[in-house]
């Protein structure tokens, strides 16, 4: 590498703006855009990411960065009129990281850089004798210096500082005076010597270049990295460093600190939301050491500022045009803005907000709905818990999979399995889960774990079922032997109730009553969202009403009932992507199914799919008749049969009883000879799909029959169907020709003169399928990919084992950053459905393309599925207004989602 003379590395505040993220990073963006507003912003500069770029390339620190350092902290002491550190009249400086994204494990901040044996003095003089001030800000820097640059453990400085309170004895650390905070100082000199092998470094610039350094390096600590890979954030942006002259809200009653945000961001309510604390600095007012006031309470005891404050918070809003939140400091009367960034905010604030920001004419309709997303408004369609209710949470862990769930605590599988079997709601606890407790998670209401984050086993596997979960929940105490755990001087014994919420990580003791959600209700069509005073549900419709104008893509749902089809028509379903017909084959139907798989004859079978007809028709006239002329999509029977007889186990169990009573035993003895020769390694790859219709002769032509019927008699009766056949499982088009060419003449004697009009398409699903799709499509009217079995053929991976066996290791190690099953994996699983998109289209141009699966409810699937130009998605009815809001949300980003 050469060396760039000219590059500039560092910029003062002045010569940046909100828009220079990449270079300057978030925080230092928006300091300086705050700054150019002319809003009170302690002067400073950043140094860029491009330095910490060049730095970790090269291992030092880029030619020419010195010397801008240099110049930059010049014109900050000239401006300032202190000099870095100087023993009579010292400038101080934070150093703050401040990367394009936040993220843990990067090093945070060091304040009063500058201070050491003897400006500390200059400093008390400074603030007017102030000495209890002065050794306090002394003793912050060499605890964050020593925690945050030289690795030093947090905890010994904690200790010696409570050990300082426990023989003055006090829990304040106000109650300290100057002479506390200096033998505090010279106790934390020790422990820093003790474990970096020197001296705390006196001289300034020596502290200021080392914290830069630490900043630099924080980059690569192992959790950031972790995190980045999970996130897939890439590797090499680096993070900025911002330089900022000290203020100080640690010099008496009249200073203080606070954080803010210019709306409730719980609810998206307007006024003002934040916390004070008087004489403090930086973290104090979020690290719980003291009781933070109300910001409202400001206005009492600083009036001046208070105003100009909620002053500033009206110009950053309309600046910004969205929710922010601020960190500002006072220091004697004098109000400094320290941070600003448009602010995290719930799911149903995100909503709110969008709607309040359209109403006040600050954004239009489409940047309102890029503003929300669809996790949020599946956030927004589970029940919760009453908002009034009072109870105060015992613990707080991770919200790992969203859900309010109540019940008896047990603390093993097999218990969990025995209480739901009497029809117990459940909470399993445990520490940690493993793959030995799924039947456990399978039979609960909800999974509570005292460790783990958002990818540990438990978050994953509970996230795949739907389950709610709260993991990591450290308060609490598991003792699994003994069946109880503790949590906060409470005792919660196996079959004591508790309550989760999976959305905000809380856990209640007892009972905590449960609302279903106010926008489902609207969706039903129960709430009327003109005549509703919930603002919520008026922004929901607001949004979606938008969403269905702009989206290209259509949605339909996976529905097999009558039932089903309806609910999701409410929801806004446009037709069926997805209706699976094997559960026809279920209940009391088995017996034929078991006549079917037991036939000895032609004649029995026949017999036996001739009984299955009517059953079969009945269903498929009710779908038609619900969806009323929308297009539904039905599959020919895909699992392996012998998924449809009972168990071996069970089966050698009853052969065992009835020899014993001396009864018939002949069917069960078929039935089990049936099973043991049906049996298979690897189901999944065995005898399913298009494979059944071509090996049992009649079983796809009575399907196929039940559908013409069906809809011909939807027609006869005035109605309209629009049956779409699918074959699943295709894997070459000799296999879709053969059961094509069976099922036309069907169709045709079938439907004769009736007008009714039947499509035949297949799944694409299995990898060769996607890849020999330019000649499938010759011999298919439409493609519905299946992304469930392309993904687990895709991969190789077996669903229903490896989610609980080892995909949180996966995760864990940043391999994907989330299940290849819940969001389209696109460079792999993805790019097998654009060759078949693009190939099948070059084949038979105008060739209908949908996907059924789980991922057509997946918001950033969606976008996917939107980009490679596919006609609609299906998805469960409870996912379809998610698709809606996505498929929209689609439409006016070109560029892919933004959600980070
Ligand atoms: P984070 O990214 O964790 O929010 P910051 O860099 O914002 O870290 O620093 C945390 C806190 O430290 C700020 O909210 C502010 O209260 C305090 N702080 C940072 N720089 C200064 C400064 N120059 N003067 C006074 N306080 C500061
Ligand atoms: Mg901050
Ligand atoms: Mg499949």
């Amino acid at each position: 590498m050469t060396a760039h003379e000219t590059d500039k590395y560092v910029y003062d505040f002045a010569e940046g703006n909100k828009d220079l993220k990449d270079l300057l990073g978030g925080k230092g963006a928006n300091l300086a855009e705050m700054t150019n507003l002319g809003l009170p912003v302690p002067p400073g500069f950043t140094i860029t990411t491009g330095a910490c770029q060049a730095y970790l390339a090269t291992g030092r620190e880029p030619d020419g960065l010195a010397g801008q350092i240099e110049a930059h902290l010049e014109a900050l002491e000239r401006a300032m009129g202190r000099r870095l550190g100087d023993p009579h009249d010292p400038l101080l400086v934070s150093v703050r990281s401040g990367a394009r994204f936040s993220m843990p494990g990067m090093m945070e901040t060091v304040l009063n850089v500058g201070l050491n044996d003897r400006s500390v003095v200059g400093l008390s003089n400074q603030a007017g004798r102030n000495d209890r001030f002065a050794w306090d800000s002394y003793r912050r820097l060499i605890q964050m210096f020593g925690k945050t640059v030289c690795e030093v453990p947090g905890e010994e400085f904690e200790h010696a500082l409570d050990e300082a309170k426990r023989v003055k004895g006090t829990h304040d650390d106000l109650d300290l005076d100057a002479g506390d905070l200096r033998g505090l100082v010279e106790t934390y000199k020790k422990i820093f010597a003790k474990h970096t092998g020197r001296e705390f470094p006196q001289e300034p610039r020596e502290q200021l270049d080392l914290a830069i350094r630490a900043v630099f390096e924080s980059w690569n600590a192992e959790r950031a990295i972790l995190y980045r890979r999970q996130e897939r954030i890439p590797a090499d942006l680096g993070t900025a460093v911002n330089v900022v002259a000290m203020v100080f809200g640690n010099l008496g009653p009249d200073s203080g600190t606070g954080v803010a945000f210019t709306r409730d961001p719980g609810s998206g309510a307007q006024g003002i939301y934040g916390d004070y604390l008087a004489n403090a600095q930086g973290e104090d007012v979020v690290a719980g050491i003291r009781n933070t006031v109300p910001l409202q309470e400001l206005e009492r005891l600083d009036k001046t500022s208070y105003d100009q404050l909620l002053d500033i918070m009206a110009r950053l809003e309309g600046h910004y045009q969205d929710l922010c939140d601020i960190e500002f400091t006072i220091e004697r009367g004098k109000l400094w803005m320290l941070q600003t960034r448009v602010g995290k905010r719930t799911a149903a604030a995100a909503f709110v907000i969008a709607g309040q920001l359209v109403d006040e004419g600050l954004i239009d309709l489409d940047e309102a709905l890029h503003r929300v997303n669809g996790a949020q408004l599946a956030q927004l369609m589970f029940p919760r818990f009453q908002l009034d209710h009072g109870i105060e949470a015992v613990a707080t862990g991770i919200g790992a999979s969203p859900g309010a769930a109540s019940g008896a605590v047990v603390f093993t599988s097999a218990r969990a399995v025995e209480l739901a079997a009497e029809g117990k709601a459940v909470i399993l606890v445990r520490r940690e889960t493993n793959p030995d407790d799924l039947n456990g998670m399978i039979a609960a209401q909800g999974i509570l774990t005292s460790r783990g984050g958002k990818t540990s086993h438990a978050a994953v596997v509970a996230r795949g079922m739907g389950k709610t979960c709260v993991s990591g929940a450290d308060e609490i105490e598991v003792n699994v032997p003994a069946k109880r755990f503790t949590v906060g001087g409470h005792t919660v014994a196996e079959g004591d109730v508790v309550s989760i919420d999976g959305t905000t990580g809380k856990v209640y003791l007892g009972e905590v009553p449960v609302t279903p959600s106010e926008v489902v209700q609207y969706f039903e069509g129960t709430l009327d969202p003109e005549r509703t005073d919930d603002a919520l549900v008026r922004a929901v419709h607001r949004i979606m009403t938008h969403a269905d104008t702009r989206r290209r893509l259509a949605v339909r749902t996976n529905a097999d009932t009558g039932a089903d089809a309806a609910r999701a028509r409410r929801f806004g379903a446009e037709g069926i992507g997805l209706c699976r017909t094997e559960h026809m084959f279920l209940g009391d139907r088995r017996e034929l199914v078991e006549r079917l798989i037991l036939a000895a004859t032609d004649a029995d079978r026949t017999d036996a799919l001739a009984a299955l007809l009517p059953l079969q028709r009945q269903d498929f006239v009710e779908i038609f008749r619900e969806m009323a002329g929308l297009p539904v999509t039905v599959r020919l029977i895909d699992p392996p049969l012998h998924e449809f007889l009972p168990p071996l186990e069970q089966l050698a169990v009853n052969v065992a009883v009835a020899q014993e009573r001396g009864e018939d035993v002949a069917k069960e003895e078929a039935l089990l000879a049936a099973v043991r020769r049906m049996h298979e390694e690897n189901p999944m790859l065995g005898l399913r799909g298009v494979r059944l219709g071509l090996v049992i002769p009649g079983l796809f032509a009575m399907q196929v029959r039940a559908i013409a019927e069906a809809a011909v008699a939807v027609t006869r009766d005035g109605g309209t169907a629009c049956p779409e056949i699918m074959v699943p499982l295709v894997g070459a088009v000799q296999e879709l020709e053969t059961v094509r060419a069976e099922a036309e003449k069907i169709i045709a004697e079938v439907v004769g003169d009736s007008g009714v009009e039947v499509l035949i398409g297949t799944m694409i699903e299995v990898p060769r399928a996607a890849l020999t799709a330019g000649q499938i499509a010759e011999a298919a009217q439409f493609f519905s990919f299946g992304t469930n079995d392309l993904t687990q053929m895709g991969w190789g991976f077996s669903r229903d084992d490896v989610e609980g066996a080892f995909f949180w290791r996966y995760l864990e190690l940043g391999i994907f950053g989330i299940s290849p099953f819940e969001s389209i994996d696109r460079d792999g699983v993805g790019r097998l459905i654009r060759i078949a998109a693009e190939e099948g289209r070059a084949a038979r141009p105008g060739l209908k393309l949908g996907v059924c699966g789980e991922h057509g409810g997946d918001p950033d699937s969606v976008h996917f599925f939107h980009e490679v130009g596919l006609d609609y998605v299906s998805c469960s009815p409870f996912r379809v207004p998610v698709a809606r809001l996505e498929a929209g949300r689609a439409a006016i980003e070109t560029t892919g989602s933004d959600s980070r």
